[in-house]
């Protein structure tokens, strides 16, 4: 609050502190040195992670790793596709992900996304013959159609990664995304519900597969032993996959293990703000911001909206300078240069194919960060920013 009563424009960058057991779990590992998840014999910090992660999810194995890329690549390698193996994956979505394909010795194969966000599933299911893997990325949590995507993916028998690195806490018709694909990949980097500024975790009810991420994910020697699961597959294993070493160490499982009690709590507040703000904007002749879809709960802490009607590339980026003129910073995702989720920017590809109906989509949906933490008298501030911006620049 400015000395006038007046709300300032909120810092949509500033994080959450870490709760106080953190700390306290940090300071006893400074002075016992024991940083390294499989030096103790048993119950280091990043195995009780993986327990209570599990337990979260509802499934057999969870695997913490240093980034959901991380995660994403482990899955590829644990699913053994062969070398050159199509992926598909929504040409929505961060640069790292088509990465963790290349990385993997795949070849992403980029599928186009709706104005809602979400896979265009015409799209998918035109390119799906002769896939390895399907990679779903729920970007900004927004959830594709996973019923019909189950059922197009299993009719062919291609598995499917879902990358829920931004979805911790969302449900699709009841189940918790991210353990309805053979794998979900989520991030605990500092933008998303858990930050812990890196990490990354992998579940999967697939012992096979855990097995096997678990040993390159850098497993090495008998140091499986210290996960649950088929001990006879790790033993088959053991040495006959590659090690990776993308294992989480023990100050990170620290900095996670108690914000996974609050996230139920972040999760509630994180839709509230949304809704609050997106029913402020819902009526103005020159944004839309796109319905979830029935069978979705959110989990946002961040909102999405499209500049509809007719625009211009200019008008589009006057208002994104007249948002931040006002206090608020609004990302057009096609007109901000080099933004790492335009898929026009992921010159590693090689020659990128043009995907008119994601193209034309990134062009008009901007990007707002809502961290969970906004007060009432900052998200209002958000909205009134928001629609001042818009009539700076649509004037009749
Ligand atoms: C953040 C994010 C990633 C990357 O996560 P890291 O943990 O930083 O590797 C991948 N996909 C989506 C949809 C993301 O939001």
């Amino acid at each position: 609050m400015a000395p006038d009563g007046q709300t300032l424009p909120p810092d949509l960058h500033q994080a959450e502190p870490i709760p106080e057991a953190a700390r306290l779990a940090i300071e006893r590992m400074l002075i016992s040195g024991d940083l390294f998840r499989y030096t103790a014999p048993k119950d280091a910090p990043v195995s009780l992670l993986e327990a209570e992660f599990a337990e979260l999810l509802g499934v057999r194995f969870a695997l913490a790793v240093s980034s959901c890329s991380a995660a994403l690549f482990l899955s590829l390698k644990a699913l053994d596709l062969p070398r050159g193996a199509k992926v598909l994956l929504p040409a929505f979505t961060f640069a790292a992900v088509p990465s963790s394909v290349v990385h993997a010795d795949c070849e992403p194969v980029l599928v186009e996304c709706g104005s809602d966000y979400r896979v265009d599933m015409a799209d998918l299911a035109a390119k799906l013959p002769g896939a390895g893997a399907v990679i779903i990325s729920h970007m900004r949590g927004h959830t594709s159609d996973m019923d019909e995507i189950m059922r197009l993916c299993d009719a062919s028998g291609i598995p499917v990664i879902e990358d829920a690195a931004h979805s911790l806490g969302t449900l699709w018709d009841g189940r918790k995304i991210g353990t309805i694909g053979k794998v979900g990949c989520f991030s605990f980097q500092s933008y998303k519900m858990v930050n812990a500024g890196e990490g990354g975790i992998l579940v999967t009810d697939d012992p096979e597969i855990a097995a096997r991420a678990v040993i390159m994910s850098g497993a090495y020697e008998e140091n499986w032993k210290k996960h649950p699961g088929l001990q006879n597959s790790y033993g088959h294993w053991q040495n006959r996959l590659p090690l990776y070493n993308l294992r989480m160490q023990n100050l990170s499982a620290a900095v996670i293990r108690p914000q996974l009690p609050l996230v139920a709590e972040r999760v509630a507040r994180g839709l509230a703000n949304h809704d609050h703000v997106a029913a402020q904007l819902a009526g103005n002749r020159w944004l839309e911001v796109p319905e979830p879809l029935p069978q979705e709960v959110r989990a946002p802490d961040s909102l999405q909206f499209n500049l509809t009607g007719d625009w211009t590339d200019d008008e589009a980026r006057a208002f994104q300078r007249a948002a931040k003129a006002r206090g608020v910073a609004v990302q057009v995702f096609g007109l901000s240069e080099g933004n790492a989720r335009a898929y026009w920017n992921w010159q590693f590809l090689g020659e990128v194919p043009e995907l008119p109906l994601t193209r034309a989509m990134l062009m008009r949906a901007c990007d707002l960060r809502l961290p969970v933490r906004l007060t009432r008298p900052e998200l209002d501030f958000i909205a009134a920013a928001v629609l001042g911006a818009i009539a700076d620049v649509k004037t009749v």
